[in-house]
């Protein structure tokens, strides 16, 4: 009779555990968007109807530049604070799906310390450098360290921040790669890692694996489709949208914005006599100096052929001004290649501006006074800008 109450048991909690994992998996694949990925499968193994660890934490593995970035974390910042939200959950009776809804409209959980600093964590993803993380990345196993072994690694960045006493790190994998990392503690509660717990967090890293590929496959896909593929300044039909959407903004908070539109000087000479491909290397850096220079507010999109605009958002006239001098001289002053068959011997540009609200309430209106602007700079004998 033992064992039979024991085989029940057992096929209450597996059932009970494959619900949860049922219910994160399901919440994973309603958006494509990454924040909401990261933040449902986080939730998935903090929240007590969870996974129920007192800590989570997300590693992405950043291919292009080599590094391992913290991304976001879930856990009290303190034991207070731990009591205050999990005595609001047990009030408000929240299920999973409740809380996850909730980051839509505020990310009262991703205000703490402790998720600052876990986004500020960047890792070389070497062997000896990159410490613990590195090591699970590279060799994609995953890690249960108890007390003794995490003061076996004294220097390890990321366990001197998380100062935990337990800890686990499971690889996220996506087909055969590890795109990132899962780590999870009771940093509070002290209660013991189980094997069952990391059999569970196991089975939601390989979904979670699949379900960030798959949002960043889905978001590296709409950049494209609104990049400019020699310049990968944003492209004509997303300067549009992107100027309406900031036009909207800057009515709704009563803020300026300006629209600088710029146009290389005696371009065709300098195709006609150097061809398109010099052409198109000097158009590449460019947009390359302008991503430089510009601030990261600023929107640069490629208008047309060697036309760029930029938007400026929260910036009245005066200022604007400033930047687009700025900005004309620094082209002025660029070693552009073979730049001393030109005219003036030198790569220039020209540069009309325009300002909400003055100038224009449609950013049709904004446009064609940029437009207006950039004629009269031309006419004003090139490398100039006008407003
Ligand atoms: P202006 O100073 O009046 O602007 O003279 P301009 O010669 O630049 O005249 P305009 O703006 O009318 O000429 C645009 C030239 O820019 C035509 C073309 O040779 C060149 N151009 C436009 N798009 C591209 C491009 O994608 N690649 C290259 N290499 N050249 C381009
Ligand atoms: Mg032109
Ligand atoms: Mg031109």
């Amino acid at each position: 009779m033992d064992e039979l109450n024991k085989v029940k048991e057992e096929l209450e909690r597996t059932k009970f555990e494959l619900g949860i994992l049922y219910e994160i998996s399901n919440a994973m694949y309603t958006t494509l968007k990454l924040d909401e990925i990261l933040y449902i499968i986080l939730t998935g193994v903090t929240a007590h109807i969870g996974l129920g660890f007192n800590r989570a934490m997300l590693f992405l593995v950043n291919e292009k530049e080599g590094i391992i970035e913290g991304r976001m974390a879930i856990g009290p910042d303190s034991g207070e604070d731990a009591n205050r939200i999990w005595t609001q959950i047990e009030d408000e009776k929240t299920n999973l799906e409740d809380l996850i809804s909730v980051y839509k409209t505020s990310n009262a959980a991703l205000e703490s310390e402790f998720n600052r600093q876990v986004r500020s964590i960047r890792l070389p993803l070497r062997e000896h450098s990159g410490g613990l993380l590195a090591m699970a990345v590279l060799d994609g196993m995953q890690l249960h360290l108890n007390e003794e072994k995490i003061h076996s690694y004294p220097n390890d960045p990321v366990l001197q921040i998380l100062n935990s006493r337990e800890l686990v790190i499971i690889p996220l994998k996506s087909k055969e790669k590890v795109n990132g990392l899962i780590l999870a503690d009771n940093f509070i509660t002290h209660e013991p890692i189980s094997k069952e717990d990391i059999r569970m967090l196991v089975m939601l890293a390989n979904q979670a694996g699949l379900a960030i590929e798959n949002s960043q496959l889905y978001e590296k896909t709409v950049i494209d489709a609104r990049s400019d593929y020699l310049t990968g300044l944003w492209n004509h039909g997303y300067f549009q949208f992107l100027l309406q959407s900031e036009l909207d903004k800057a009515k709704a908070t009563k803020k300026p914005l300006s629209v600088l539109m710029l146009d290389i000087d005696d371009f065709k000479v300098y195709n006609d006599v150097l061809g398109h491909q010099v052409g198109d290397r000097v158009l590449k850096e460019l947009s390359t100096l302008l991503k430089n220079q510009c601030r990261t507010m600023d929107f640069i999109c490629r208008y047309g052929g060697e036309e760029i605009a930029v938007i400026l958002p929260r910036t009245e006239k005066k200022e604007a001004f400033l930047i687009a001098e700025r900005l004309r001289n620094d082209i002025a002053t660029y070693p552009f290649v073979k730049e001393e068959i030109l005219p003036q011997k030198k790569l220039t540009v020209s540069m009309g501006l325009s300002s909400f609200p003055e100038d224009g309430q449609a950013a049709s209106e904004l446009v064609a006074a940029s437009d207006k602007n950039l004629y009269l700079a031309k006419h004003k004998g090139k490398n100039n800008t006008c407003c």
